[in-house]
């Protein structure tokens, strides 16, 4: 947007003007979750129009109780595991085990759809230190919902994207195609143990669903209820559009997600440019999208490359077919039961606009 920014607050200058240290921050995050969540936001729908939540990263302060929220939101979702798992063929596929690791944050794990990235960044002769919230950007195009065979993931009307953890194997297409890397494995879990243990997937991916459970009921993900410094708006993607231009005119700063990736439905507005953000998370070596670790590069559209679209054409037909055969074979291995986690086959993201492709064997 502009050259140079007049808004946006470093969070020492947040912190100062707050009058809190370090250790008071830390007393007062930690007695954050519990307060925030009393008060759980309810969400404006628009008919016809996608949900999509706007950041504002001069507010964040990076408390973690956005992060907090989202296990205690979500936890009864994540993967409990079968071991030993089976060994797969051929050899070279890894088994991912996040089951003994369910602590770690610093990253995106079958255990931690959302997590905190820092970065210094000079601007005009001052510091800026911004923290991001990562998650799933819930594409308006998703190539994870377009490339599935198994119509594994799906992207709904109000614009989630998500993955039925009932049909999805595991093979990490999702995360391949992905140009943030986003879904992660967990072995041991889901319908490859039933049909072919040793050579389907290796377990099911996971990711930020967008509280689909709550949304559905008119209320707001836990992360956008949970932060004190009400970092999140969500609403209707013409108006948060809208918003973020505003609040990007008004810090004189920048917007990120509204065209990355053909458009998403999570923006981020920072009153620094986001290449700087970028390299500065690089150089604190922040980035490693392979290890769920994204960066904030300007991805162009995934799905108008020639070979994308020409292999969703080719999958579209088949996917609803594999689909059903995989809700027959859930039925049939007695996984039939509704988890109440990511939907069933033929409804929730499984029959969506959009189609998801499980390779196998792409790691
Ligand atoms: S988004 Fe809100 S809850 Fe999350 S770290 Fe930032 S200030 Fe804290
Ligand atoms: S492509 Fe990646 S960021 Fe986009 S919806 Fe899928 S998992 Fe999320
Ligand atoms: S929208 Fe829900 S699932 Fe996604 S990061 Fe926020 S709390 Fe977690």
């Amino acid at each position: 947007m502009k050259d140079e920014h007049k808004g946006g607050l470093s969070r020492r200058g947040f912190l100062k003007a707050l009058g809190l240290g370090g250790a008071s921050l830390a007393a007062s995050a930690a007695a954050l979750p519990a307060r925030a969540l009393a008060a759980q936001e309810e969400v404006r729908t628009l008919p016809g129009q996608e949900l999509a939540t706007l950041h504002d990263l001069s507010r964040c302060v990076g408390c973690g109780a956005c992060v907090e929220a989202c296990r205690e939101s979500n936890g009864f979702k994540y993967p409990e595991p079968q071991k030993p798992f089976p060994e797969m063929y051929p050899p070279r596929v890894k088994a991912e085990d996040w089951s003994e690791k369910r602590d770690v944050d610093d990253r995106l794990t079958p255990y931690n759809w959302l997590f905190l990235q820092s970065a210094e960044v000079e601007q005009d002769g001052e510091t800026y230190e911004i923290n991001i919230p990562r998650r799933c950007m819930h594409c308006q195009n998703p190539p994870c919902a377009n490339l599935c065979p198994w119509g594994a993931a799906g992207r709904e009307k109000n614009g989630i994207v998500r993955i039925n953890d009932q049909v999805c194997l595991g093979g990490s297409k999702c995360k391949s195609v992905c140009p943030w890397h986003i879904p992660q494995r967990q072995t041991g879990v889901g319908l490859y143990l039933d049909i072919l243990p040793r050579f389907a997937g290796n377990g099911v991916m996971y990711k930020c669903d967008r509280c689909h459970q709550l949304v559905a009921e008119g209320q707001a993900p836990a992360c956008v209820s949970a932060c004190p410094y009400d970092v999140q708006t969500i609403g209707p993607r013409e108006e948060i559009v809208q918003k973020a231009h505003e609040l990007a005119e008004s810090m004189n700063g920048y917007i990120y997600g509204e065209h990355e990736n053909g458009g998403t439905n999570t923006l981020y507005v920072s009153p620094v440019p986001f290449d700087k953000l970028h390299a500065a998370l690089k150089d604190s070596q922040q980035i490693d999208s392979k290890k769920g670790r994204p960066g904030l590069e300007p991805f162009p559209d995934m799905m108008s490359a020639e070979e994308n679209m020409a292999e969703a054409a080719l999958i579209a037909p088949f996917a609803g077919i594999a689909a059903g055969l995989v809700a027959a074979g859930r039925a049939m291995f007695g996984r039939g039961e509704a988890s109440g986690r990511s939907g069933a086959p033929g409804e929730g993201p499984a029959n969506n606009e959009s189609r998801d492709k499980e390779g196998g064997h792409e790691d």
